[in-house]
């Protein structure tokens, strides 16, 4: 078995991702990359690192040639929000490193994993139990290549034989990096903001329901999802998983139970509003359990209280 290389790696999923990989398979193993280049400083707490823009193709395929890569986790992207904001460029990313990823893989054998979204669904889609098989014509760029994404994933797998897997990911929420720029990113910021100024504006309105899962458990089931006999995936595009289907004045509830002068406003931003209304209230995930095992160990009341320990220790 060759080694892992991890794409993005120092974003939200990343910074959780790379060291539960590298506590399974070794520090050795587990080769993380991103567009940023690390101080110097910083480049040793995370080695094995590399500086890799994995749009472009001659470096991802000297990254994975060097390194003797097996498996890649291609987390690289841009988010939705961010995404909406500069369309032609999230194309670009989004889509020209995926293809490379896929490339390369195919001519060196790779199993690669791909982190597909809620975005992949759109406004014509059921917006409850939302079926692992359904319509999915999204509205916004991140949406469309995140269901291109998919449909390129099944391609390669039928037709070249790679080693496909993904998820379409909820809101994560986490404390041990700052959201990259999503729709979901209110929980992270609500979380954050209540323990460091007890009050919070939230930028969704207060009933807007989304799926969400606590970072431990997505990181736990890409693991999974990867370790599992190729036999049992009836889906190599991306499976649904979800862990809750919660509102921002839910959350704000859970978060009350612990904090209770936390105070919380709206002051809607009609760009993510409008996305976040685009998206699911709640995924049926029934065919990630059945196929290989999903199942998150925290609801809303367990990841709050949770989040609010680790966040209180983290700003000490
Ligand atoms: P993030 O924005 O926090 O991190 C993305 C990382 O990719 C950043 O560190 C950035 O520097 C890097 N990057 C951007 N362009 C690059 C390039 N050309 N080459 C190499 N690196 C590049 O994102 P995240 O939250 O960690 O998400 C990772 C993946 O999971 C994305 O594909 C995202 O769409 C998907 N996803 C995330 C969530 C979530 O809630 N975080 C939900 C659904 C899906």
């Amino acid at each position: 078995m060759g080694n892992i290389l991890v794409t993005g790696a120092l974003g939200q999923i990343g910074s959780e991702l790379v060291p539960a990989l590298r506590a399974e398979y070794g520090r050795d193993r587990v080769i993380a990359t991103d567009l940023k280049v690390l101080p110097p400083t910083g480049a040793e707490a995370l080695a094995p690192y590399d500086h890799l823009d994995c749009t472009d193709p001659h470096q991802l395929h000297e990254a994975v040639r060097r390194h003797d890569v097996s498996t890649i986790y291609h987390l690289a992207a841009l988010l939705s929000a961010s995404a909406e904001a500069a369309p032609q460029f999230a194309w670009t990313v989004n889509m020209s490193s995926l293809y490379n990823v896929l490339e390369v893989a195919r001519g060196y054998g790779c199993q690669v994993f791909f982190p597909s979204s809620i975005g992949a669904f759109g406004p014509d889609t059921p917006r409850d139990m939302t079926p692992q098989v359904t319509v999915q014509r999204p509205t916004t760029i991140y949406g469309v290549t995140k269901v291109s994404g998919e449909l390129l994933c099944d391609y390669y797998a039928s037709r070249f034989g790679v080693d496909t897997r993904g998820l379409r990911l909820p809101g994560l929420v986490s404390y041990a990096a700052a959201p990259g720029g999503g729709t979901t990113d209110y929980a992270v910021e609500m979380f954050c903001h209540a323990v460091r100024y007890g009050q919070y504006t939230c930028f969704l309105a207060p009933d807007t329901r989304l799926d969400m899962a606590y970072m431990p458990d997505a990181v736990d089931g890409m693991m999974r999802l990867m370790a599992t006999d190729a036999g049992k995936l009836r889906y190599r595009n991306a499976y649904n998983i979800t862990a809750m289907s919660v509102t921002p004045e839910e959350i704000a509830a859970a978060i009350r139970a612990h904090m209770p002068g936390f105070e919380i406003d709206y002051e809607i931003d009609p760009v993510r509003q409008a996305i976040a209304d685009s998206w699911p209230r709640s995924l049926d995930d029934s065919a990630a359990r059945a196929d290989w095992g999903w199942s998150p160990k925290f609801d809303l009341h367990a990841m709050a209280r949770d989040m609010l320990l680790r966040l209180g220790e983290k700003m000490k």
